[in-house]
């Protein structure tokens, strides 16, 4: 959708948003009322003429690591979580498409009944004509995060900035929710946030990242509008760059 005319031009006009599955789960795996709050924003976002790309994880249904630490193999466990963020993909489009928002779900691993397999020209055509793109299955390997997906999602479709949203508005110095004096960062290299370890990502994708000069916005997906104001150019959460 092409932006309104006479509205103040945008710090960016293609995002990947990173949505953890956890963003999703309430008490219950699915919060109907959460994801729709979540579907209203990114509604907002959209209708700003920003071409979307999201990536959903998966950690409200499986974790390959916790499934592996109770024995199970981890490739097995991996794929299981892969899975599951095709359900969240499903879930989602559902959403959207009830807010009359175009998507499409595309996945890294072939289930051609229920959605296009990912293939980066296609992507980026869907791109084009305004639909948003559901980006679902990881990688499509095991041992990777929807983390790395989301950061090779973003580099394929040219994104101008990847969007993390999380449960915390930024990047701290330790975690907040246990060291209530922990520093939060207005900006940050991804250089230090290697060096000093701090928990934004895996540094697999802190490395795709950094590597390719893709900056990253972390915030909290519970702010009202967060988003939007990060593609209006306004300071919110933390920036990677
Ligand atoms: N996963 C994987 N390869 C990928 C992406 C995900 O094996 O490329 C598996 C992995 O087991 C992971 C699970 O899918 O634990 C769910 O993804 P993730 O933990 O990244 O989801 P999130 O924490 O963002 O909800």
């Amino acid at each position: 959708m092409p932006a309104a005319e006479g509205a103040p031009p945008l710090a960016y006009s293609r995002i990947l948003l990173k949505l953890s599955g956890e963003a999703l789960a309430g008490e219950r795996a699915f919060d109907f009322d959460k994801v729709k709050q979540f579907a209203d924003e990114l509604a907002e976002v959209v209708n700003l003429g920003v071409s979307v790309g999201l990536v959903i994880g998966g950690g409200n249904i499986v974790r390959g690591s916790q499934l592996a630490a109770m024995g199970m193999y981890r490739v097995a466990a991996d794929y299981m979580g892969m899975l599951g963020t095709v359900i969240n993909a499903l879930f989602l489009q559902d959403v959207l498409e009830k807010k009359n928002i175009d998507t499409r779900v595309l996945t890294a691993i072939r289930m051609e009944e229920l959605a296009e397999p990912y293939i980066r020209r296609r992507a980026l055509r869907h791109l084009e004509k305004g639909r948003l793109l559901i980006f679902a299955a990881g990688t499509g390997n095991p041992y990777f995060s929807t983390d790395t997906a989301a950061a090779l999602r973003a580099i394929q479709i040219k994104a101008d900035v990847m969007i993390k949203a999380t449960s915390v508005d930024g990047v701290y110095s330790a975690d907040p929710k246990k060291f209530p004096n922990a520093k939060r960062y207005e900006t940050i290299s991804y250089r230090d946030v290697m060096l000093e370890e701090l928990g934004v990502m895996d540094q697999t994708a802190v490395t795709l990242c950094k590597e390719n000069s893709l900056p990253l916005i972390v915030l909290n997906i519970h702010e009202r509008g967060a988003v939007a104001r990060a593609i209006r150019g306004e300071r919110v959460g933390t920036i990677v760059t």
